[in-house]
């Protein structure tokens, strides 16, 4: 394989492990707010690469358990209020791990709990979820909780039929999806409808054609994929277009060999890690975005991520 082409593996797992012992850099404290979500990004990108042990589970669960809160959601950090989508990186940590029973031992009918503190954000007149008591609404909460609930296997809590009626009308006359109905399309509201409706069991309801064709004209002409129509490629959208791409079975409808090596060159050869276009600062955002994408493009030596 010629050089340009070699994912510099080692690098990112180094690059992944640093970054909890950056505590002295000014960018550690501002991204507080990402905590959980941050660990999640970094040890999924760790499983990808083969490399699952890099991050020591037992400290894992411990930080994990530490933004736990009575009422069943998680915050970003210790001491921050339980959101959405804090609660989502926490579940979906503890499935990675398979540590449903380290939460039992550590908080009785924690799984229960959970399940029913995101129930609790689904309006169930129309469907949506909230991703806090503050009350706003966002199909990416709704996209959360049903991936939440499925993995814990707790689906039946919430209305899912108004929430994929929800969904149902967030579809624009394109065949993509927009933030709420009437918004404007866009790739990452298209990886979390038609997640939600892949979820809900109801892909029956997607235009696949027309949605399919929507997708793979995100490829620019670098090989690189954008958001929407007249945006710049970045590498985290060959997660949300690729992944939605793989749930429609049409992955071969983008170029794989020149998204591939757009992602490459997105790499820091030296330090490791991802950036969002070549030349750019890395973060673990990107990083783990751009190592899904690899992974779905089936790059050798990843393993195989399931889109959903
Ligand atoms: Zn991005």
């Amino acid at each position: 394989m010629p050089p340009e082409m070699q994912l510099c593996v080692e690098k990112h797992v180094k690059y992944i492990q640093s970054l909890d012992t950056r505590k002295d850099e000014l960018e550690y404290w501002l991204t507080e707010h990402l905590r959980l979500n941050g660990l999640y990004w970094g040890l999924t990108a760790l499983h990808l690469l083969g490399h699952p042990e890099a991050l020591p589970r037992a400290a894992v669960l411990e930080f994990v358990f530490s933004c736990l809160h009575q009422s069943g959601g998680f915050g970003a950090a210790p001491g921050h209020d339980a959101h959405m989508l804090y609660t989502v990186s926490g579940v979906q940590i503890l499935a990675t791990l398979d540590a449903f029973d380290d939460l039992e031992a550590h908080m009785e009918g924690g799984r229960l709990k959970i399940g029913q503190y995101i129930a609790s954000l689904q309006n169930t007149e129309t469907g949506t979820f909230a991703g806090d008591e503050w009350g706003e609404q966002d199909t990416r909460f709704l996209y959360g909780a049903l991936n939440a609930l499925s993995l814990m296997d707790l689906l039946f809590l919430v209305d899912l039929e108004n929430a994929v009626s929800h969904v149902q009308s967030c579809a624009n006359f394109d065949g993509a999806y927009g933030t709420s109905p009437g918004a404007e399309s866009h790739s990452g509201q298209v990886f979390t409808c038609v997640g939600a409706l892949t979820i809900a069991g109801r892909r029956d309801l997607v235009d696949e054609e027309k949605l399919g064709v929507w997708l793979s004209e995100r490829q620019l002409k670098n090989g690189g994929l954008n958001g929407r129509p007249e945006k710049k490629e970045d590498v985290c959208y060959s997660w949300w277009v690729m992944s939605s791409l793989a749930m429609l079975d049409k992955l071969h409808w983008i170029d794989s060999e020149k998204l591939t090596s757009f992602i490459l060159q997105c790499q820091d050869p030296e330090l490791g890690g991802l950036a969002d276009r070549p030349g750019d600062a890395v973060d673990v955002f990107h990083t783990i975005f751009g190592i899904a994408g690899l992974s779905l493009l089936k790059y050798p030596g990843l393993i195989e991520v399931d889109p959903v």
